[in-house]
């Protein structure tokens, strides 16, 4: 897991388009606080793309962005640190 810092290392994950991107805006494990706003993507995901349009994902915007190079490493972070408080984006379908 690492955390992304820039919108320049955002903008070259997306292009690049391997790996996952969770959009962290936190919360305690066991709870569902945040739950719809915690929202794990592919890398190459069109909400991901910080040049998208004036929604964009931005560094600048509340939450941390995480990357994960695999979908094991993913969903082994979020089993430990957000339990039944994330989501998966619908519109690509990590798996
Ligand atoms: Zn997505």
């Amino acid at each position: 897991m690492k955390t992304i810092d820039s919108n320049a290392e955002l903008r070259a994950l997306t292009s690049a388009g391997a790996g996952y991107i969770f959009n962290d805006f936190g919360g305690p494990r066991d709870t569902s606080q945040n739950r719809d706003w915690n929202k794990l993507h592919r890398a190459n995901c069109a909400e991901c793309d910080p040049s998208r349009d004036h929604q964009a994902m931005t560094v600048q915007t509340q939450g941390q962005k995480l990357f994960f190079p695999t979908f094991r490493d993913a969903v082994s972070w979020l089993l430990e640190n957000r339990s039944g408080n994330y989501t998966r984006c619908m519109r690509c379908n990590p798996r």
